[in-house]
This record gives structure tokens, sequence and C-alpha cells, in this order.
């Protein structure tokens, strides 16, 4: 076979591991526990918002058909029988010829159909007003129940809960709400090379940084890290740290995907029952990829390079995390900017180039973060987005329009930074 006939596009990659995510079980969370996390069961209205009509405005609760002469130069006087503030509710209601001064919030007396300004009022004494305006019935009442009736679907099962959902839980009374579990990912780094922090990095050995970046890329997508350590590149050893991350939703290793070396992984795998599936993914950075599942746990091979650990994590690793929390926008939002500097690329392969962006004029523009080798990861520190480009592309001009998947953090205000 042919290496071309190998080569897998992103699209089918990405698919292929979406179709293998099952949505995790759930768990009920008190409501600050909960932020963040996806509702599993609708949630339904179990009282009246607002429970009665009540005031929009500061003013005077009002007959209607009194004051429809009231104008500026012509008021009509009303008797002003009682001051409700909110929070409390008028004792007796209004008749022909009456008003109730009232406040933002508080219950509509009986008998009133309308609110007047207090700014269309002037205050004659403790018991008249002068009303300078007619209203029609209605004005500056907000009707009980305009927001949510008892049994209307107060919150979708999917919602992402953000803060406005804690409040409108609140306001339905309830402290607890059902939420997608969130998911426990296994990280494990291979190479005989690898190093942790603080070690002796005698001989040719570097520091691990792959299993701190996706610690902190699982940690963003809002899962549960667990650190399984550095396996040297011996299959008897990968396969027992391996086997310490089945209790793991995903399971996910860097390094020893590579041509020559992915034996290890391989075989370490293929020992845990898994049925994997190796890659060579059409893109650039993180050609080797490898993916299975191993019972009910995805395992994911990233490339050892920095970088293609990266990137191959946010293209396949973040929309599984996200679907198996339970979320529908699996994917980061893209903008639309003006390449600075001509690119050349490999034809056939999509190539994610890191970017900065800044905007000039109302125009963003995207400037490449310097040298694109896969193993230099302060340049994907110094990058805003990922610009996207398409197999077939070998040149992408200075002043082609790209697409640039954005990385989070910071991304879209530094759209302001100065070029
Ligand atoms: P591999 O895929 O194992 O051939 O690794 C490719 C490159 O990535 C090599 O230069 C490795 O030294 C480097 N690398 C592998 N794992 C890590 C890691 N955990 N942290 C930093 N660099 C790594
Ligand atoms: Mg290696």
């Amino acid at each position: 076979m042919s290496q071309k006939q190998n080569l897998i596009s992103v699209t089918d990659a990405r698919d292929t591991v979406l179709n293998s995510v099952q949505v995790l079980s759930s768990e009920r969370l008190d409501l600050f526990a909960s932020l963040d996390r996806v509702m599993s069961e609708n949630v339904i209205a179990t009282r009246l918002q607002p429970p009665w009509d009540n005031s929009a405005m500061d003013g005077y609760a009002v007959r209607s058909a009194d004051v429809a002469a009231a104008t500026d130069t012509s008021p009509t006087l009303l008797s002003v029988t009682e001051h409700i503030a909110a929070g409390y509710r008028s004792s007796r209601g209004i008749g022909k010829g009456e008003a109730v001064q009232i406040m933002t919030g508080a219950p509509i007396p009986e008998g009133a159909d309308a609110v007047v300004r207090s700014e269309d009022t002037d205050q004659i004494d403790d018991s008249t007003v002068s009303i300078k305006k007619s209203v029609p019935a209605g004005k500056d009442l907000r009707r009980a129940g305009e927001d949510l009736s008892p049994g209307d679907l107060l919150l979708p099962a999917g919602t992402r809960i953000r803060p406005a959902e804690i409040g409108l839980l609140a306001s339905n009374n309830q402290t607890y709400v059902s939420v997608h579990r969130r998911p426990r990912v296994a990280i494990l780094s291979t190479g005989d090379e690898i190093a942790d922090i603080g070690e002796d990095t005698y001989d040719a050995r570097i520091i691990d940084s792959n299993s701190y970046s996706l610690t902190a890329q699982v940690l963003d997508a809002g899962a549960t890290p667990i650190r399984l350590g550095i396996s040297r590149d011996d299959p008897t050893e990968l396969e027992s740290m391996l086997r310490a991350g089945l209790s793991a939703d995903a399971i996910i290793t860097s390094g020893g995907v590579s041509v020559g070396e992915y034996d290890f992984v391989k075989s370490a795998l293929g020992a845990l029952g898994t049925t994997m599936e190796f890659w060579k993914v059409a893109m650039t950075p993180g050609r080797p990829f490898a993916f299975g599942t191993i019972q009910d746990t995805l395992a994911f091979g990233l490339p050892g390079n920095p970088v293609a650990a990266m990137v191959t994590f946010e293209l396949f690793v973040r929309p599984a995390l996200i679907k198996m929390s339970g979320g529908s926008k699996l994917y980061r939002p893209t903008v639309r900017a003006k390449l600075l500097g001509d690119i050349g690329k490999t034809k056939g392969r999509k190539q994610f180039l890191r970017m900065q962006l800044f905007e000039r004029e109302n125009q963003l523009y995207a400037n490449p973060t310097g040298a694109q080798g896969s193993g230099i990861l302060r340049s994907m520190s110094l990058a805003d987005g990922l610009a996207i480009t398409h197999e077939d592309q070998t040149l992408i001009r200075a002043g082609d329009e790209v697409e640039v998947m954005l990385l989070g953090g910071d991304s879209v205000h530094s759209f302001t930074r100065n070029c």
C-alpha cells in the first residue's frame, strides 16, 4: 500500500473519534458546583414569574380612566392613599379618584390598571398627587407569569450552565441541578529521553512538557486530569502504566507513535485488548496519531512533538471531551483574517499555522508567530489562533484571507493589540 493510501483526512479522523464517544452519566450538584457543566435533564418552571402583576417603574398606580384627560397644562389631582415599597402589598386597593405611590417591583394594588411614572407627576402634599400625563391601561405593569408559568420549560437538557442559568435556577427556588459528569482523563508521557521537572537531565534527556500542557488542556476542556507519569519505551512498563488509566473515561499518551517507534504503544495498547487504529493524518503538525477504545475508555495516542501533541488534542481530543460532557458546541470559534507574508506548504496536508491576530482600521490580520516546527512550543505560546489551510494549497500569499481557529484565553480581546 502506498503511503498516500495510509493517509486519513482530519475530518475523517475527527468523525471516527466523535462517533465512538458516549455521553457520560449525570450527577446532582449544588448550583455553584454546576457552573460550566451541561444539564442532563430538562428543568420545568415550578413558579409563576413574576408571581403577581407588579410595577415596572417608580411612580403612582392609578385607574387609567381617572387620568384620561391629564396633560401638562391641565393635570388631574388624585388622592394618595398609601405608599408601597417593593416587598409590601397594598392593604385596601384603590377606588375612583385615588392613587397609590408605588416602587418598582411592588405588587399592583387591587383596582389599579396602570402606573404613571414619577417624572410625569408632581407631589402636592403627602396625600395629593398631580398627574400630568394620561396612560393607557397596562402601562408600566409587569404581568404575573409574563416570564414563566408553572409547567413551562425553564431550561432544556444540554444547556451549558453559565451565571444566567444559575440565577434562573435560583429563581425557580432550587439549589440543585442534574448535570453530566466531568470526563476523567488519564495522561501518560512516553520516551526513554523524558524526565520530569526537577529530575536529572543527564545524557540526552529532556524535560516532559507534554503531560503539563495536556493536563492544562484537559482542565481547560472542563475535564479532570489523572497524571500517570512517564513510561520508558518498554512494552511491559507501558502496559502496566496504561492499565492504571483504564478506570478513566479517556487515556492520552504522547510520543511513541511515529514510524519505527510506534510498536511500543501499539503492542502495549494491543495487550490491553484495545481496538486501536494507527493513522497518518494528512495534517501538519501532528501526522502520527492513534485512536481506539479499550472497554469503555477512549485511547488517544498523540505525537510526541510538543506542538503536535497540543494541536492534535485541540482537533481530536477536546471535541470528544466536550461531547462526553454533554456539550454541543464541540469546536472552537473561527474568525477570518488577512494573512501577512507568504506561506509555502506541503500539498496534500492540512496545515495548522500558529498566528497572532490584531486589528487595524476594522480589518483583522493574522501574523505567523515565527518558525512553525512542530517542536517549537514558544510559537504556540505566542499564538492567538491556528490558521487552517486546505490540503490542496501549496502557497498562501500575503493578503489572502485565512480562517483562524481561536485558541481561547484572551485571543478575542487581543485583536486590539497594535501591530
Ligand atoms: P516521539 O513521537 O516519541 O518520536 O517524539 C517526538 C519528539 O517529541 C521527540 O523529539 C521527543 O523527544 C519529543 N517528546 C516526546 N515526548 C515529549 C514530552 N513528554 N515532552 C516534551 N517533548 C517530548
Ligand atoms: Mg518517543
